[in-house]
């Protein structure tokens, strides 16, 4: 039986060292590779034009390069774009390019699918088919980095871990892309530059907290009451908001960074004083910012977006707790590529 070949990517710099110095080769052929897989993109063994015929073939032998395919790309009237993007086993995700007037941002999946009930969020109603790795992330970065280039005449600015999927539910893999992105021999983006969104993962905040990231969490909060929250994002009786409050405390206590919130307000939801109420409280705990987000409809009657004097109720209330609010209009709503609308559907 002829074994899989293992894909070369997946192997760090020093396992391809030691890949090379186990054939008798010099390590720093396995730096050469590496740099071949990753700041040069190549996705065919023959590119590899500074390693001897011989040396190419003998991987040819033992790896694939598994890389990604942009299967298809949406333009929106806005400028938005939208990548459905095959992974090397026929699986799509979909990633989206969002420009404005200073940056481009690079809205990114970290998972097939998603394992979390979101009520509200079109990839909530795809089955969770598997994590992404690392260098499917780390593609989806690259491919929009083309298509801002193209497009927009500049390189990609921002990236968001927005797209379809939990990030901190596919932690190592996340971390490992964003090693990639930032690192010098990847694409040298600032990790200042990159926002992980979660739906509130308490341990893994924690776990964010014990490794001393550099990028900015943002959490999907959508109701600071238990009950609610209980109500639209089920698995949130597992993660308590008291355990989130804990897991946040102890983030801000161990990087001394704070926090943006992400708050649909929806009518009959949580657009009463008390909602309001609960998350000036909440705001209290570390300092953060609110960015309250325009819904998308997914078709479902349950959900409307509560009408705008609900929306400056939340915004008086907040500043005048000073805590800072921005409001973000959808984009690419016409090829469905706004926030939860990612559901393989074109
Ligand atoms: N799982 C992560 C990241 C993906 S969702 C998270 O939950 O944060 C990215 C953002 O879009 C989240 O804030 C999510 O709550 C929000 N979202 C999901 N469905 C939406 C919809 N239909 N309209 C507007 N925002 C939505």
């Amino acid at each position: 039986m002829k074994l899989e070949k293992k894909d070369i990517r997946s192997l760090s710099k020093e396992e391809l060292r030691d890949f090379f110095t186990s054939i008798g080769d010099k390590p720093f052929r396995g730096n050469q590779v590496y740099e071949w897989l990753w700041s040069k993109g190549a996705h065919d063994f023959d590119k590899m034009t500074n390693i001897s015929i011989e040396t190419r073939a003998h991987l040819e032998e033992n790896f694939v390069i598994n890389h990604i395919e942009v299967d298809s790309l949406q333009r929106s009237e806005d400028g938005t774009v939208k990548n459905a993007v095959k992974l090397h086993d026929g699986l799509i995700v979909e990633s989206v390019l969002i420009p404005t007037k200073k940056r481009t941002t690079a809205c990114v999946s970290s998972q097939v699918g998603c394992s979390l009930d979101c009520k509200f969020c079109a990839t909530a109603r795809l089955k969770r088919m598997r994590n992404l790795n690392p260098d499917e992330i780390y593609d989806q970065v690259v491919a929009i980095d083309k298509e801002s280039r193209l497009y927009h005449n500049r390189p990609l600015s921002n990236i968001v871990f927005m797209g379809m999927g939990e990030p901190l539910m596919n932690y190592k893999n996340v971390l490992a892309s964003i090693e990639k992105i930032t690192s010098e021999e990847g694409l040298g983006m600032s990790p200042k530059r990159i926002v992980v969104s979660t739906s509130g993962v308490p341990k893994m905040i924690k776990k964010l907290a014990d490794d001393q990231v550099k990028f900015n969490l943002a959490v999907s909060l959508h109701s600071a009451i238990q009950e609610t929250r209980e109500q639209i994002m089920p698995f949130a009786k597992s993660f308590t908001l008291p355990d989130l409050k804990e897991s946040l405390e102890y983030w801000y206590e161990h990087t001394g960074k704070g926090v943006t919130y992400e708050y649909v307000v929806w009518d009959g939801i949580n657009d009463k004083e008390e909602d309001i109420n609960a998350l000036v409280q909440f705001c209290g705990y570390i300092p953060c910012k609110v960015n309250i987000i325009e819904y998308n409809p997914i078709n479902d009657e349950e959900f409307q977006q509560a009408n705008n004097a609900a929306i400056d109720n939340y915004i008086v209330k907040l500043e005048k707790a000073r805590i800072p609010v921005t409001v973000r209009r959808s984009r690419g709503k016409d090829i469905d590529a706004a926030c939860g609308q990612l559901a393989n559907k074109a």
